[in-house]
Parts: C-alpha cells; sequence; structure tokens
C-alpha cells in the first residue's frame, strides 16, 4: 500500500489552479481589474468589526440577512428562500452535486465547458458524461436534447455566457433542456459572467417561473469584483435551496463571509460600475484580434478565446517573457486572455504582435533552410 492511502482514483493527480505567478499584467482568471474604492474599503472594515464583536458566537446558519439582500439584487421576483449561497460558485456547484449527484448518478455538461465540474463529479461519486458543443461553441438543441434523454443526468451543467468561450446560450437551450430533464434531474446555468452579457441576451433568471428544475448560479468573484472575498449563490425552487441545506457543512458561511458581501452589496452600484467599461474593452479587443487575422469567439463574458495557433504553447511563453500573462485553456490551438484595463489591454496587444511576428521570422527561417 503506498501511503498516503488515497483513494484510488485520486492517486497521481495534480490540484487544479491556474499558475499563480507574479507578472506585470495578469489576465489569466477572469478577475476584474479594479480593486475597491477607498469608501468601499472603509464600509467593509467597518462591517468586519461590526462582526467581530460576535465572533465568539456561530454565524448565522442561514444567513437570513445575505440571502434576502441578494433576492433584492437579483430582481426578477426572487425571494429570500429561492436564494442559497457558500465560498463561491464552486462550492455552490459540489453542494449542489453532493445533494443531487452521487453514486449511480450521472452530471453531464457540454464540451469545451468550466473544467472544475468533471472534479466536482469524481470528488461526489458521480459519473462524468460529456456532450459536445457545435464549431461555433454553440448548442444543436436536437443533439443536446437527445443525449439528455440517452443518458438521463441527474445534473446537467451548462455555463452561460460559458466559460472559456464566452458563449451565452439562448432561452430556447435552458427551455428545452429543463423539459428533457424533467423532475428527474436539475439544470444548473452558470452565470458567473451573467452581468457581461451583451444587450439583448437575457438572463435564465427570467425562466425560473416556468421550470422547477431550474437553477441559476451566480458569483460575486467575477463583475462585483470580490474574488477574493469567495461568495457565490444560487436562485431556485425554495425546495432545492432545502435540499442543499441536508449537505452543506454546518455555519459554512463565516459571520466575516456574510458581514463582507452584505456591505459589499450595499455598494452593488459602484462595484459593478466597471462593468460597462470592461464590456467595451472585450468589444474592441475581440475586434482587434480579428483583424490580425485570427479566429475569436463571439463572447458575452469578461474574457475572450482566440486562436488558433499550430503551437499555443509557445505564443502562452512568449506573452509571458513580455509580462504578459494569459490561460491555456480551451480546445487545441486556442488560448483565453481576460480583459483588463486599458492599459493592460494595450500591453496584451503589444506582446502578442511581437509574440506573433518572432514566431511568424522564426516559421520563415525555418522554411528557407528547408529549401533546397
Ligand atoms: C469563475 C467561475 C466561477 C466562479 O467561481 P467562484 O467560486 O464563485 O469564484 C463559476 N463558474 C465559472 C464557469 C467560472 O468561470
Amino acid at each position: 500500500m503506498t501511503f498516503p492511502p488515497l483513494r484510488e482514483e485520486l492517486r497521481g493527480l495534480e490540484p487544479y489552479g491556474a499558475p499563480q505567478l507574479d507578472v506585470p499584467v495578469q489576465l489569466n482568471v477572469n478577475e476584474n481589474p479594479y480593486p475597491p474604492s477607498d469608501a468601499v474599503v472603509a464600509d467593509v472594515a467597518t462591517a468586519v468589526a461590526e462582526a467581530t464583536r460576535t465572533l465568539n458566537r456561530y454565524p448565522d446558519r442561514e444567513f437570513v440577512e445575505l440571502r434576502t439582500a441578494l433576492a433584492g439584487y437579483l430582481g426578477h421576483g426572487v425571494t429570500p428562500e429561492q436564494v442559497w449561497a457558500a465560498n463561491g460558485s464552486n462550492e455552490v456547484m459540489l453542494q449542489l452535486l453532493q445533494a443531487f449527484g452521487g453514486p449511480g448518478r450521472s452530471a453531464l455538461s457540454f464540451a469545451p465547458t468550466y473544467s472544475m465540474y468533471p472534479e466536482y463529479a469524481r470528488d461526489s461519486n458521480t459519473a462524468w458524461v460529456q456532450g459536445k458543443r457545435e464549431d461555433d461553441f454553440g448548442l444543436d438543441l436536437d443533439r443536446a436534447r437527445a443525449v439528455v434523454l440517452e443518458q438521463r443526468p441527474s445534473v446537467v451543467l451548462l455555463p452561460s455566457p460559458n466559460n472559456p468561450t464566452g458563449t451565452a446560450l439562448p432561452p430556447e437551450a435552458v427551455t428545452v433542456l429543463c423539459e428533457a430533464v424533467g423532475d428527474e434531474g436539475i439544470v444548473v446555468v452558470d452565470e458567473a459572467y451573467g452581468e457581461f452579457r451583451r444587450e439583448g441576451t437575457p438572463s435564465a433568471l427570467e425562466l425560473l417561473p416556468r421550470h422547477r428544475n431550474l437553477v441559476v448560479s451566480r458569483t460575486m468573484s467575477k463583475a462585483f469584483a470580490l474574488a477574493g472575498a469567495r461568495l457565490g449563490y444560487l436562485a431556485a425552487d425554495p425546495a432545492i435551496c432545502d435540499a442543499i441545506r441536508v449537505v452543506r457543512l454546518p455555519y459554512h458561511l463565516s459571520a466575516v463571509t456574510q458581514a463582507v458581501a452584505l456591505a459589499a452589496l450595499r455598494h452593488a452600484p459602484e462595484l459593478l460600475g466597471r462593468v460597462d467599461q470592461l464590456r467595451q474593452e472585450r468589444d474592441l479587443t475581440v475586434s482587434w484580434l480579428r483583424e490580425q487575422g485570427l479566429q475569436v469567439a463571439d463572447s458575452d463574458a469578461n474574457f475572450c478565446l482566440f486562436g488558433t495557433y499550430p503551437d499555443r504553447h509557445a505564443v502562452w511563453r512568449g506573452l509571458l517573457d513580455r509580462g504578459v500573462l494569459i490561460r491555456e485553456v480551451g480546445p487545441d490551438g486556442w488560448l483565453r486572455v481576460s480583459i483588463g484595463t486599458a492599459p493592460e489591454m494595450a500591453a496584451f496587444k503589444q506582446a502578442l504582435a511581437e509574440t506573433m511576428a518572432a514566431t511568424r521570422a522564426e516559421t520563415m527561417a525555418g522554411t528557407e533552410e528547408g529549401q533546397p
């Protein structure tokens, strides 16, 4: 027996995570590049100080005040009983799989999809089933329905806008899948990037009254510029929220987390104030990449996927050598860049142009040498 006596299926695996490198321009994990203002810092600090006065006690296990504030933020008639939260939407997702997945059950997503999902399936002993998106990274609804009817998954995971492609799904896709799954399962629309949607792309929140098996997941990590606080949440039928309460750890949301999230929500307009700017910067980045002759997936998120390169690692490395960290993720040959500030995007464009010029020069030198 090798030590430590790990579960068989976990042996030799590396923990998930993008490289956390100390480089000047970090465009690799879809963070909001704007830190909180002094006013927000002061208000959060006061709220934490207040919460500290009662840290001898366990926090409100049902975090009613926070659920109420999140429901208010979501709108669409969502009530506090329809809201659940945890330490990042990644924990929300794991809890969903603990409650609705498990041995003898399966979770389904359509690739390319968020790379964490299969890990939560594994950790909760849920079988992982992967369908496929089309060449434009959208879903063919007949094919998607057929996969559901054949596989009968207990949980369908649909990031929209999708990570790593940025693709948002139309409401019909959600409806088709909710109907195909029926009462045998739940459909989780992961709207981590929901606030970055382009004009005219609706949120799945609008469909909640029509499908009791629909879960819409959100996070404060991206548009809300609060990745460090770890707060994710969902809106769903109250029966689904109740079911999660069975598997959650007691007091999983610390009093400090609750206080920080509540204070941040009071500043929602300010924290979200840069979203429009980031959407514009995204659209400019997409256009610029296309002008360079590259393929770029249409994006409703705060990043874009571009390519394709015969050796994407060399391009990723070329950018890193120039102080710009992006992400090597997605289908073969593609790279993903998060949208940063205007100066950061200028640095990215320059680094990419230089890297591509250097690669072209090398390729041409190679061809010439190879010629008789
Ligand atoms: C970033 C991201 C999340 C958010 O994760 P948190 O745990 O809330 O920080 C969720 N889903 C997808 C697809 C993401 O890309």
